[in-house]
């Protein structure tokens, strides 16, 4: 009977047994059961025999940890008291080294595991789970922290950092925001007595950290702690507060490799994980959009960096505002990312974030952004994607400020394509097949023309190729340089030429590309096509696009200053286009601005949308620079411009610009005309 209750029960502290029962050894062979065959090592054994010729013998007594031997007459009341007594207390004892050796263990281990867990959010779940099972908890729990250092997430508040169980719902969020007034009082309590609080109902643990970080564990249970409990417990919290700054470091180390500690805003590094994430998972109808601000760093250097992040602190604001469920990153300085669905990240939409002005020390600044976008559709890694937005924000920076582009597989063939075409242009080049043309420039007070601008032009097999899709090309692989003072030497012949075969004071003015201009021997160039060609520094005149004229302030300014000086005229072309302030304007000392076709083409008898020029022709006026207008197609353009004070005008609806064997024939019977006219 003995051996069917210890079979199902096993938890005794003392077992009372008489050597002789059914036969004469059955207690020693119960003893032995106990020991070797249900393997029950911590209860303690007291046998009691009748007759001393039925004592087991020494041997025995030690192979089964018999505790205690008495014979029957020896067991007064008194006697069984204290055998019995102190049998129990060591049967605790036992089970209390037992309990804090596997207690041990399990802290070992369980800090082993804190430690390679990733981040606060799994540390967090693992002490809950580690905690729980130490205390022999249901496992459900909050953990809330409070970190030391100025976390905008947890600032002031107790922050919820994992839950577990019926609590999972407040994870990530301020305490204050649980619902439970009494468990938040407790936490709050816990939190301010700095020690465990331990009620009926629930557990609150404390554990504070070298480094000053807190962490308020609520378990949703109470337990009556052990003394031996308590000290495990105390030995736990240290391994969990040593975890916890291992952990914060980690955290740290993360934030700093994943996000933007100006902008607070996830980092190019993040931008590109989440996108390899929603590649792999194949999510549907996955926008990505770059938006690079437009002429930023010119902006930068005019108002000072500091002035400058402030701005990009506003936009990254108004972005996560305004996209408050999609990923807004920060790709590169004036670069940011945004991943989300196709509706709501519409080019509009992303637009619309720059339609406030943005202010700064007291000052109002107006930006626009361009937008490179794409689709996740099949590309093999978020690199390519990124790549792929590029390509698309570089097509749109082509075109006017404020302006998007949707990326598509034509554009990288167009790469390709664009190899080719360097190839060609190099060959056609080398070759001599590349040509300038002239196209007048005249005043429109009176109609008198008073020069040429020169463009250049590549024929190839009969067709033409326009300068827009061979001047970056040429730009961005450096042949401009060659190209340019080509087309510098060939413009400064030819209207070395034209002056000579009539009275008039006649320019050439020759587009300047920024490559060019970045050239240290730059002047020297000049000089030296001067001096070869036999022509003069005021028959010249650069046209240098606005976004140069806005780049490094002083070396432009600097370099400016030498060219005026020698007695050639600087001239801001596609301007409009691009940001400058008047201010600049004024420090560069340019004399004459272009404004840009694009501009005149609104100039129309039905809705004319003049504001920018009129802008530009006041700002010319105000500080004495000449205007002159570029792509004139119409009458009414003319009559405009004529009447709002602009002073030259070149466009088909004037002339076209003139190939270089016409050009003479062309200037006669243009002086002839007006010869007959006047
Ligand atoms: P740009 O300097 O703004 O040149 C004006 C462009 O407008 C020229 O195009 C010209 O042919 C065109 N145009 C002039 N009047 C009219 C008009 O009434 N209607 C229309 N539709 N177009 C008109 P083009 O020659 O194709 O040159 C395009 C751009 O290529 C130029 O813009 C300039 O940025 C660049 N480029 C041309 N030649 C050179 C060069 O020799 N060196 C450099 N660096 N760039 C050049
Ligand atoms: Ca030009
Ligand atoms: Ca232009």
């Amino acid at each position: 009977d003995a051996r069917e209750i210890l079979q199902h029960n096993r938890d005794f502290a003392v077992i009372l047994l008489d050597v002789v029962m059914e036969t004469d050894s059955a207690g020693l062979d119960l003893a032995r059961d106990i020991r070797e065959e249900l393997k029950i090592r911590d209860t303690r054994i007291i046998l009691r025999t009748g007759q001393p010729g039925y004592a087991p013998e020494l041997e025995t007594i030690a192979r089964y940890e018999i505790n205690d031997y008495k014979a029957k007459s020896e067991l007064t009341r008194i006697k069984l008291f204290t055998s019995l007594t102190s049998a129990i207390r060591s049967y605790s004892q036992i089970k209390a080294l037992e309990l804090s050796k596997s207690g041990l263990e399990s802290i070992i281990k369980a800090s082993k595991e804190l430690l390679y867990l990733r981040g606060y959010d799994e540390f967090a779940q693992g002490v809950i789970t580690q905690l729980t099972a130490l205390l022999h908890l249901p496992k459900e729990g909050i953990v809330c922290v409070k970190k030391s250092r100025s976390d905008p997430l947890s600032a002031g508040d107790l922050y919820v950092i994992a839950a577990a169980g019926k609590f999972s719902a407040c994870i990530r969020q301020p305490l204050s925001t649980l619902n439970d007034p009494n468990i938040v009082d407790s936490i709050y309590r816990a939190a301010t007595d700095k020690k465990h609080l331990f009620f009926d109902t629930h557990t609150c643990l404390y554990f504070a950290t070298p480094d000053e970080a807190e962490m308020i564990v609520y378990l949703n249970a109470g337990t009556e702690i052990s003394s031996e409990e308590h000290q495990l417990l105390e030995l736990f919290s240290h391994n969990i507060a040593a975890c916890i700054d291992n952990v914060t470091l980690l955290e740290q180390r993360h934030e700093y490799a994943y996000r933007d500690q100006m902008l607070g805003l996830p980092n190019r590094l993040s931008f590109l994980q989440v996108v390899e994430k929603a590649l792999q998972d194949k999510v549907e109808d996955q926008q990505v959009v770059l938006i690079d601000i437009d002429q930023f760093g010119p902006l930068n250097d005019t108002i000072g960096t500091e002035n400058g992040d402030v701005l990009l602190k506003q936009l990254a604001k108004r972005l996560r505002h305004r996209f408050p469920n999609h990923l807004v990153a920060r790709i590169s300085g004036d670069t940011f990312g945004l991943l989300g669905d196709q509706e709501s990240l519409q080019p509009e939409h992303v637009q619309a974030a720059f339609e406030k002005p943005f202010l700064c020390s007291g000052a109002t600044h107006t930006l626009s952004g361009t937008q490179g976008r794409v689709l996740l559709h099949k590309q093999k890694t978020a690199t390519e994607v990124i790549a792929q937005a590029n390509v698309a924000l570089k097509r749109a920076k082509q075109s006017l400020r404020g302006s998007f582009q949707n990326f598509h597989r034509e554009m990288l063939l167009e790469t390709e394509e664009r190899v080719t075409l360097l190839q060609k242009l190099r060959q056609a080049f080398d070759d001599g097949k590349l040509y300038m043309v002239y196209q007048p420039k005249l005043s429109l007070r009176d109609g008198q023309l008073c020069g040429f601008e020169s463009l250049m032009r590549w024929k190839d097999d009969g067709k033409f190729i326009p300068p827009l899709d061979f001047i970056p090309i040429a730009e961005s692989s450096g042949l401009i340089v060659s190209l340019g003072e080509w087309a510098l030497q060939t413009s400064l012949e030819a209207i070395g030429k034209l002056r000579a075969s009539c009275d008039l004071d006649l320019s050439v003015a020759v587009n300047v590309s920024a490559v060019q201009l970045a050239q240290p021997d730059f002047i020297a160039m000049l000089d030296k096509n001067i001096k070869h060609t036999g022509t003069e520094y005021k028959w010249l005149e650069l046209e240098i696009t606005e976004s140069f004229a806005m780049e490094d302030m002083t070396t432009v300014q600097a370099l400016f200053h030498e060219i005026r000086e020698r007695g050639a005229r600087i001239s801001i072309d596609d301007f409009g286009t691009g940001f400058s302030s008047l201010s600049y304007l004024e420090q560069l000392q340019v004399n004459s601005l272009k404004i840009d076709k694009s501009f005149i083409d609104r100039i129309t008898p039905q809705n004319p949308d003049t504001r920018l020029p009129k802008t530009i022709l006041q700002l010319g006026q105000s500080l004495a620079l000449e205007v002159v207008a570029e792509g004139v197609e119409t009458a009414f353009q003319e009559a405009w411009l004529k009447d709002n004070g602009c002073h030259f005008a070149q466009g088909y609806y004037f002339e076209r610009p003139i190939d270089p064997q016409n050009i003479e024939v062309w200037l006669a019977r243009h002086l002839e005309q007006r010869g007959s006219a006047s």
